[in-house]
């Protein structure tokens, strides 16, 4: 077993009668008698409980409280507050600001036990059922250059976030992101130092570092800016990302470079459901036959492959929906109308589409996407 619990507590002796107590029931101890030594510690690994107390010297436990409760990475861990004041209406702040539990000093060390044994209890149970709805993957690839495929996925997952969803958007082209640009977004190199690691490294507690939470509420985990011409990363990594992905959101939507590359190839076969973003003209019904052959040689026999038209400039003719079905035996799932002023607004502001001009025909389609997404989706 051998459960993490990270004690956040400046004075000395409390801190050892802490330690003392939980270290004879078997847990391992992580000790920080500062705020900022508390978020450090989290940072390197999230603990399994936190015990809080409410008195720091440079945060209040509250707020450090209210902090972890609002980082997806933290959101869930339980936390007992430790306090000296016995007031019901400091139980109650407590309670307020996220706490699990609240235990007035001075400590009885079999209580206090106790609470500990029975949050970590609780956070097992619902670990136990996150596992039984498993998240689903959602590959997204275009089937030639700038189709807009990075613009489809930030708004769906954008529209997932609004229904409720976990929706996390992963750039997986270490050679050049886009992401932090669309989101006006300055977080350095997520994924580099990501796919830098060992892939048993690459874990839910170390993923959940990366991801940063853009304004709007969607989560995402970008790629660094510019080019990056020896980025790739391996299979076994890829794998690892996904896996560890899963366990943080409902729906994981991988935006995935059109290129055949192993890693790529184990994305796809990672997902329940492929979806190929494309222009429908001539030129753009070639590549994205060609990119569908390809995506189906590695994709589940089960999972469900997708079309989506983008149409980024109104044309005379357009290549139509049955003639697409019908080439590629993908079911077209969505249509994305031309949205230049749109996306570029979107772009000044650093938002989705769906953010910077909600009622657009352009935002409305992204809505019909995602809700088609989500009936195809388990926990829907
Ligand atoms: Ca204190």
């Amino acid at each position: 077993m051998n459960e993490r619990i990270l004690v956040v507590e400046d004075e000395r002796q409390m801190l050892r009668l802490l330690g003392m107590t939980l270290e004879k029931e078997g847990y391992r101890i992580v000790a920080a008698q500062t705020a900022a030594a508390a978020r450090a510690q989290i940072q390197a690994a999230v603990p399994d409980v936190v015990i809080l107390d409410v008195m720091l010297p440079d945060t209040s436990g509250l707020d450090l409280c209210r902090e972890l409760r609002q980082h997806p990475a933290t959101s869930a861990v339980p936390i007992l507050m430790l306090s000296a004041m016995g007031q019901v209406s400091d139980k109650v702040a407590g309670l307020k600001a996220g706490a699990d539990e609240y235990v007035v000093k001075p400590i009885d060390s079999v209580e206090l036990v106790a609470r500990v044994g029975s949050l970590l209890e609780r956070s097992r149970r619902l670990r136990g059922q996150a596992r039984a709805e498993p998240a689903t993957v959602v590959s997204f690839l275009g089937s030639k250059g700038g189709v807009g495929t990075t613009t489809t996925l930030v708004n769906v997952a954008a529209c997932l976030t609004l229904e409720g969803k976990r929706a996390i958007a992963v750039e997986l082209r270490p050679e050049l992101g886009q992401l932090q640009t669309l989101l006006g977004l300055s977080t350095g190199d997520s994924t580099r130092t990501l796919f830098s690691l060992e892939p048993a490294r690459i874990q839910s507690t170390s993923v959940s570092a990366w991801i940063v939470r853009h304004s709007s509420g969607v989560q995402v985990l970008p790629a660094p800016l510019g080019i990056q011409p020896d980025a790739h990363f391996e299979p076994a990594q890829a794998m690892a990302l996904v896996a560890a992905l899963k366990e943080l959101a409902d729906v994981v939507l991988l935006d995935l470079p059109p290129c055949p590359r192993p890693e790529t190839e184990v994305a796809i076969a990672s997902s329940d459901i492929v979806l190929l973003n494309m222009e429908p003209t001539r030129l753009g019904l070639e590549s994205a036959a060609a990119l569908a052959a390809y995506a189906k040689a590695h994709a589940r026999p089960a999972a469900k492959l997708l079309v989506v038209i983008i149409n980024r400039a109104p044309l005379a003719t357009p290549v139509g929906v049955r003639q697409i079905e019908e080439r590629l035996g993908w079911v077209v799932v969505g249509g994305i109308p031309p949205a230049p002023d749109e996306c570029a607004r979107a772009q000044q502001l650093g938002a989705p589409v769906v953010q910077a001009a909600p009622d657009s025909t352009a935002s409305q389609a992204f809505k019909a996407l995602a809700q088609g997404l989500l009936r195809l989706t388990p926990q829907a």
